[in-house]
């Protein structure tokens, strides 16, 4: 696995795009972190608490730090510090613990929506309804110290590409729809994260604007070790 290489293609690949790449370091040492660090890399995607707040204490401070996981309440606190964004949003209750954290903290957390667009009953999110429900909500309103800046979503893991665009055109669309008919403080419509190793081409074509690529940079991952 040559990092550095594998870098240099993606960004080649994304060069006039409007997809910016969020390179996927769970399970992976920090020397490898760093490697990508040393290639320019700045953005860095996990999906643990644990071992994304003991990769920032050891890792250079200018990173940006991407919470790409399930995030569950009472794990936020050890993350509010200094997290950049926080991606899987996919509760109104994760929102509000989120905003609570960020006042404690004297800041405001950019975070994006999950919407479940997959079949797959395992892939966490909002379904547009519901959604919709929570921006237009009087209570959404009250959290002062979150921004909404975008939507993140998964689509199914399968070969069939026209499934997958027409997934992430989905995606698009809701995000277009919101853009136009919500207007809040505390949402501003910038981000659309969508597209893993597998699917990044396909969800550049419908218009992502982060690509969270893991295992087509540094390998393929070993959860037994
Ligand atoms: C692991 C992960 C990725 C990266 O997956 P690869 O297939 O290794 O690129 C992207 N998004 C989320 C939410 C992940 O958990």
């Amino acid at each position: 696995m040559n990092i550095k290489e594998n870098l240099d293609f993606f960004s080649e690949s994304i060069k006039g795009t409007n997809a910016k790449l969020i390179a996927v370091s769970k399970t992976k040492p920090v020397e490898m972190l760093q490697e990508a660090y040393d290639a320019g890399i700045r953005d860095f995607g996990e999906n643990k608490v644990q071992e994304l707040a003991n990769k920032y204490e050891v890792l250079p401070k200018d990173i940006k730090w991407h919470m790409i996981g399930h995030l569950q309440r009472n794990k936020v606190k050890y993350i509010a510090p200094f997290v950049h964004l926080i991606h899987a949003i996919d509760t109104p209750q994760l929102l509000k613990e989120i905003n609570k954290q960020a006042l404690k903290n004297d800041r405001i957390i950019n975070v994006l929506l999950q919407v479940h667009i997959a079949d797959e009953e395992s892939k966490f999110g909002f379904s547009e309804v519901d959604l919709l429900d929570l921006l237009n909500s009087e209570s959404f309103d009250e959290y002062q110290n979150i921004k909404v800046i975008g939507l993140m979503g998964m689509a199914t893991n399968t070969k069939d590409d026209e499934k997958v665009l027409s997934e992430f055109g989905t995606l698009k669309s809701i995000f277009d729809k919101i853009d136009k008919t919500v207007s809040k403080e505390n949402i501003a419509m910038q981000e659309l994260s969508m597209g893993m190793s597998g699917d990044y081409k396909l969800a550049i074509q419908k218009g992502s604007t982060m690509i969270r690529v893991g295992s087509a940079i540094f390998g393929e991952r070993n959860y037994n070790k």
